[in-house]
């Protein structure tokens, strides 16, 4: 059974449609001396006619998804009018006297190789932009009817080595199932454009279009990143009724979406949503969060060849704040290093990268990418309720260090009369074992902490949180975790100030409840996990589990807790707890 990334959530059944890409016969011959000038002209037409479809596409997905869906298509935009692109082809029709349609396809093959020969991998995937802007050419001078899937009379489900945008963005609702693809991962852009859609989707299968007939019956697990290919009658039967399931399980918890997250008896608690950039604010709006738990700064600065702008970090944020607004969103400032790395910003060689030059360390070494950051921080919080957090604190100088940069920064905005928010709170994550020890110093020095649970179980049981051959030691309910959480949690309520969880922790239904019965304030969690997580609150009883969570700190292994939790937990939230549904 073909595994792959779960990229979009919900479960499809339907006969596949394989997307190859139309591969044009492309005669190459000379034109005459006198035919150049023609020649030119009909490769202007064709670029000006690809400049109004991409424009036309630009503008429905802008109106039907929003701003930054539509992004791709002005960067398309951008190649059209690239001088390197188009007069690599002007000058193969005027020196070389070639037809148009093989200068392009020429051109194509030289850039091609350019971008194979990148070291880094998101500039070799770019040619797939160059690639598609050239097949917009290629079928305005063969005169060839754009294809888009918007034709289809059948609901299908789509099958392709990868989806170019202007395919996802021809894609309707309405006739589209879900769809798998060979390549890609969870922040592609196709696994992107499934979730604004909502529809199922399964990326990174490798070699599912060499698996598939046209028209042969597949299921697309979107929860679990499965496809089946050729079904056999129980399993069709299987999944229409986990399809069945998952759509009621939807609908009920729908209902869910404007009722506080608050326990059976009483005990109100933040839920929040954790984001990676301003696309998928309004998906954690509708899904009901009360404002962004974590946004990950970093993605921010992926993808590209420089360092954002202070002017562009600004509007970015703006954006995120205006959406949220009123409820909080707490930045986190950048936390690069470990896994995330930046191909333009190189990081040395380290044999330990998750414990090396990272998150705060590189900031406060690299104080000018901090502070450019931090000024546009504080200049998009005047736009709404923003929070500022810091990554991989390890002890109470690093708090104090960067409190005298901010300081500095509000200094030198007041001096060059630019407007800002003066009293933005700042927090720290709790992720590193010191910073967890020492939480009765550090609750002295900020607002909030969030528990960034990720990090903290890797950096306290020594297990890379990446590597599978130790997953099994990565154990959430290890007594060394709870008993972190719990001191973690007491010092920042004897100062006053509150908890968060962050970490992935926060979106899993058992660990949930034993969080909650620790005395967690907030929970941070995936906007698609979020009435989930609602639903087990709100089934809860806060002091039943308050005393789970006594007893469960004197357990002496995992399993131990997990069993001791699962057996002591009311019939109603067992029954919660384990039909749940992972949103993937
Ligand atoms: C964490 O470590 O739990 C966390 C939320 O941060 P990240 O996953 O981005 O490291
Ligand atoms: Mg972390």
């Amino acid at each position: 059974m073909p595994k792959g990334i779960a990229a979009s959530p919900g479960i499809a059944v339907g006969k596949a449609y394989i997307l190859e890409k139309e591969e044009y016969c492309i005669l190459e011959y000379k034109i005459k001396k006198e035919e150049v000038e023609g020649e030119l002209e009909r490769f202007e037409v064709a670029v000006e006619s690809s400049k109004k479809d991409l424009g036309k596409i630009k503008k429905r997905v802008e109106e039907q998804l929003g701003e930054k869906e539509a992004y791709i298509f002005q960067a398309h935009l951008y190649i059209l009018e690239d001088p390197l692109f188009v007069q690599d082809i002007t000058k193969r029709i005027r020196r070389q006297r070639l037809n148009a349609e093989a200068a392009v396809r020429r051109t194509l093959k030289v850039f091609e190789a350019k971008f194979a020969s990148a070291r880094a991998e998101f500039i070799r995937r770019r040619f797939g932009d160059v690639e598609d802007v050239g097949e917009h050419i290629l079928r305005n001078l063969l005169k060839r009817p754009t294809l888009t899937l918007s034709h289809l009379e059948e609901k299908i489900i789509v099958v392709a080595n990868d989806l170019a945008p202007s395919d996802t963005a021809s894609m309707q609702k309405s006739n589209i199932l879900g769809f798998a693809t060979n390549v890609g991962g969870r922040t592609s852009h196709s696994a992107i454009m499934a979730r604004s859609m909502e529809i199922p989707a399964v990326v990174g299968l490798g070699s599912i279009t060499s698996k598939v007939q046209p028209g042969s019956v597949v299921i697309l697990d979107g929860n679990r990143g499965r496809v089946i290919v050729n079904p056999t009658s129980r399993q069709l039967a299987n999944y229409r009724t986990e399809k069945e399931r998952f759509i009621s399980h939807r609908k009920e918890l729908e209902i869910l979406r404007s009722l506080p997250p608050q326990t059976l008896d009483g005990r109100e608690v933040g839920l929040a949503a954790n984001i990676a950039g301003p696309e998928e604010v309004d998906l954690a709006v509708r899904e009901g969060a009360e404002g962004i738990g974590l946004y990950r700064t970093e993605y921010l600065y992926m993808n590209r060849s420089t360092l954002p702008s202070e002017d562009e970090q600004m509007e970015a944020y703006k954006k995120v704040l205006e959406k949220a607004a009123p409820s909080s969103v707490i930045i986190r400032t950048l936390d690069l290093g470990g896994d995330k790395f930046l191909s333009h910003f190189p990081v040395p060689a380290e044999i330990n990268p998750f414990m090396g030059w990272r998150a705060i360390r590189l900031c406060l070494e690299r104080v000018d990418i901090f502070e450019t950051q931090l000024r546009a921080i504080l200049r998009a919080s005047r736009f709404g309720n923003g929070k500022i957090m810091y990554p991989m604190i390890s002890g109470v100088e690093e708090v104090r260090k960067v409190r005298r940069i901010l300081t500095g920064i509000k200094e030198k905005l007041k001096r060059e009369g630019t407007p800002f928010a003066e009293n933005v709170e700042t927090g720290v994550m709790i992720e590193i074992p010191s910073a967890a020890i020492i939480a009765d110093l550090l609750a002295k020095e900020v607002d909030f902490f969030s528990l960034g649970t990720n990090d903290l179980i890797q950096y306290s049981l020594a297990v890379d949180r990446v590597n599978e051959k130790v997953a099994y030691l990565y154990q959430p309910l290890h007594p060394t975790i709870l008993r972190l959480i719990d001191n973690v949690v007491k010092c920042a309520h004897r100062e006053n100030i509150w908890v968060g969880v962050c970490g992935e922790m926060a979106s899993d239904p058992l660990s949930v409840l034993i969080l909650l019965g620790l005395g967690v304030d907030e929970f941070s969690v995936a906007p698609t996990s979020l009435l989930e997580i609602k639903k087990i609150i709100r089934n809860t009883n806060w002091e039943e589990v308050q005393g789970i969570a006594a007893k469960l700190l004197k357990s002496k292994t995992s399993p131990e807790a997990k069993r001791f939790a699962e057996r002591r937990l009311s019939q109603r939230i067992k029954r919660i707890v384990q039909g749940n549904y992972s949103a993937g």
